[in-house]
């Protein structure tokens, strides 16, 4: 083989464009021969064709068709979120045009630990994300791998800020509905237990939370959801901020799923309160139709991000931030980091606010119609009626086992993939509507699967 080709550089595009074709024709070969929005036959069988496909990982000579053969098995074994009946989780079909903007920027691979290595990316990153800050009524933003990451820096920030003004850890108070990473957060920083308040409804207990904040000892840090995984509900935030403010502790609203409702005249609304918190998490890989990762933590107080200050001579010695360079280390835990600013700018440029809102008002209505169509269906029940995206519902008077196995069932048959919850003390299945190209045939058709997998498996 002679010397592989460069991405970027003079001749990039040129080595680039037959390479693409490649990609474009396997992607669409692999996705016909899926057939469906997931593989049949599960891991098995998926795993089998992997292993078929790649043979030897690491051969003694190189084989120029790996790139066909490999993205084509990768489409064929993909769960394909464009797919209607893909509908399990937070898991967006990306736009083209972002997607294709991600191309450029893995062509270019700016790295943005330093304006040495990224100084258009890092103009641009830092106008967008003071931007889309403004948007959710913040000051400034950090970019992050997602919700995960924005949370920890949350939690982060939280904590250094009260070392600094009462010299003691901050205790987290989160909502039993609140997502995973943030008492993972609290255990990786080494923060005190988390204080869970109860959420009954499924979303967060003023209340019940008024109450931990006069019992417990500060400093506080309370975690509001805006979005909930499970359910897509929003807690109620102007209460929520209304009882830190009167008891001095400090507010995170987690909106990895929610803040997409800004981009909507509509939905906005439902965001009340959102800009009383210190710091918001905003993940454009749910309803930002980012592929992934696209998250940023919005934070009130620029201040608080002196916490992450740190310096490497190599990156940003002072002498060259005194001479104007730009110090981005201290605007991450990373040191080399994707510019995932570009496909996120090019997204808000190209649809601009009402294009993304109407995506918003598109898939919340989906879920409107899913869940009437449940509603009106003699054989099915409905949690609630949708307050984002994600509609709820069970095969009537099945076992919780049952709608597990209906759950595997559709999986593994290749005919849906549709998400699990427990809420009421009941297992759901859950779709999260992401895709805005739905049609309610595709509804109908999707409970029609379930209908069909839950008659032939019911338990005996
Ligand atoms: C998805 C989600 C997260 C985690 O985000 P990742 O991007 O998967 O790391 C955090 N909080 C909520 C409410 C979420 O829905």
């Amino acid at each position: 083989m002679s010397t592989p080709s460069l991405a970027s550089g003079p001749q990039g595009p040129h080595a680039l464009r037959p390479l693409l074709h490649t990609v474009l024709d396997a992607l669409h070969d692999g996705t016909l021969a899926r057939g469906g929005p997931l593989p049949a036959g599960g891991p098995h069988t998926v795993t089998t064709r992997i292993r078929d496909a790649i043979g030897d990982v690491l051969p003694d000579e190189g084989d120029p068709d790996a790139l066909r053969r490999l993205v084509h098995t990768l489409a064929e074994g993909s769960a394909d979120p464009a797919h209607p009946h893909c509908a399990a989780h937070l898991h967006c079909p990306p736009l083209a045009v972002a997607t294709a903007a991600d191309l450029a920027a893995a062509t270019l691979n700016p790295s943005l630990d330093s304006w040495d290595q990224a100084p258009a990316a890092s103009a641009l990153e830092a106008l967008v994300t003071q931007a889309l800050a403004h948007q959710a009524g913040a000051t400034d933003a950090l970019v992050t791998t997602g919700g995960t990451e924005a949370n920890h820096l949350a939690l982060l920030l939280a904590r250094e800020s009260a070392r600094t003004t009462h010299g003691t850890d901050i205790r987290l108070l989160h909502g039993a509905n609140a997502h995973h990473s943030l008492p993972r957060a609290a255990w990786l920083l080494g923060l005190p237990d988390p204080v869970v308040v109860p959420a009954p409804a499924g979303t967060l207990d003023p209340a019940a939370l008024d109450d931990a904040l006069t019992t417990l000892p500060g400093p506080l840090l309370v975690a509001a959801t805006a979005g909930t995984t499970d359910a897509g509900l929003i807690d109620p935030l102007p209460e929520i901020a209304a009882r830190c403010r009167a008891h001095g502790a400090r507010l995170h609203i987690d909106a990895a799923y929610g803040a997409g409702l800004l981009f909507s005249d509509r939905h906005r609304p439902k965001l009340a309160g959102l800009d009383a918190a210190h710091t918001i998490t905003l993940d454009l890989h749910k309803l930002g139709w980012q592929p992934i990762a696209a998250g940023l933590l919005a934070v009130t107080h620029p201040g608080d991000l002196t916490a992450l200050d740190q310096h490497a001579d190599y990156l940003n010695a002072d002498d060259d931030t005194e001479a104007g360079l730009p110090d981005l280390l201290s605007r991450s835990l990373r040191t080399s980091r994707r510019p995932d600013i570009l496909k996120i700018a090019v997204t808000l440029k190209t649809l601009g606010r009402t294009g993304l809102g109407t995506l918003v008002d598109q898939v919340c209505e989906h879920a409107h119609t899913l869940a009437a169509l449940v509603h009106d269906h003699p054989g099915f029940d409905l949690y609630d009626r949708p307050t984002i995206s994600t509609v709820l519902f069970r095969p009537r008077d099945a076992t919780d086992d049952a709608v597990a196995a209906v759950r595997r069932h559709l999986l593994t048959g290749g005919h849906a993939v549709l998400g699990r919850a427990r809420l009421d003390d009941r297992l759901w299945l859950k779709a999260t509507l992401l895709n805005p190209h739905l049609r309610p045939e595709d509804l109908t058709g999707l409970l029609r699967l379930v209908e069909t997998h839950a008659e032939g498996n019911t338990p005996r």
